[in-house]
């Protein structure tokens, strides 16, 4: 009777800690998983920033040709300019003329601009690359952390099931069985001291007949209440 209470017990400790260390063990992937996207976003905020540099400059390379060719018929016309022959021709050429130096000078505008903004956009990725490379390896360190406790808690838990299991095979099935059931009821424990003649499992004063049967303890008596097993506490033995 004392030794399948002790077992009982032992096989309890194991089962809280099992319990616990199954709970920490989940909360890890979850945590993991969140700084794994803080690297992606971090990454994915490089890339954006990079794409974004990249068609600045296509877009500025594409104004400069441009104004290039502007710059080509500007000549053009200045030179058609010199080979005219009637007023009319002349005027309409002038013309022409101060129209290409117009737009020759708001391209020339828009290039500054595309200059000022690829400027910009080649700050920013800097700053992005920075930040990205500055919180990576102090993130990198966390996750190896996390990773670590997981695996030592996976470990933890295959030895304390391999020595659960030892514990439960000297325990007879019906009562391994009406343990199990208890405890996966409960969810804390299945069993549980008697003091007072309360049961310290749901708090419940025990009728002083039952009271008396948990301390002769030749039987694992359950509360009536809650159905944990209950056994006298060492102190009241000597009672
Ligand atoms: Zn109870």
């Amino acid at each position: 009777m004392r030794e399948d209470l002790e077992r009982l017990l032992e096989l309890q400790k194991i089962d809280v800690a099992l319990a616990e260390a199954t709970w920490e063990a989940e909360a890890l992937p979850p945590r993991i998983a969140e700084l794994e996207g803080q690297l992606t976003s971090a990454d994915a905020l490089v890339t954006e920033a990079e794409e974004s540099m990249q068609q600045a400059t296509k877009d500025r390379l594409r104004l400069e040709g441009d104004l290039r060719d502007q710059g080509a018929k500007l000549e053009d016309l200045k030179a058609k300019q010199l080979v005219i022959k009637t007023n009319e021709e002349y005027a309409a050429l002038t013309h022409e003329i101060e129209f290409m130096r117009k737009t020759i000078s708001e391209t020339e505008d828009v290039v500054l601009k595309m200059l000022e903004d690829v400027d910009v956009k080649t700050a920013e990725l800097e700053e992005r690359k920075k930040a990205a490379d500055g919180a990576r390896g102090e993130v990198e360190n966390q996750i190896a952390e996390l990773k670590g406790e997981l695996e030592k808690l996976r470990e933890y838990v295959m030895v304390r099931n391999d020595e659960r299991t030892r514990v439960a095979m000297h325990l007879d099935d019906k009562l391994l069985l009406r343990y199990e059931r208890i405890l996966s009821s409960k969810g804390d424990s299945a069993v549980v001291p008697l003091v007072d003649d309360v049961c310290t499992g749901c708090y419940k004063r025990l009728p002083p007949q039952a009271a008396i049967e948990v301390k002769r303890g030749n039987r694992l008596a359950e509360c009536d209440s809650c159905g944990r097993i209950l056994y006298r506490k060492e102190s009241d033995e000597d009672e």
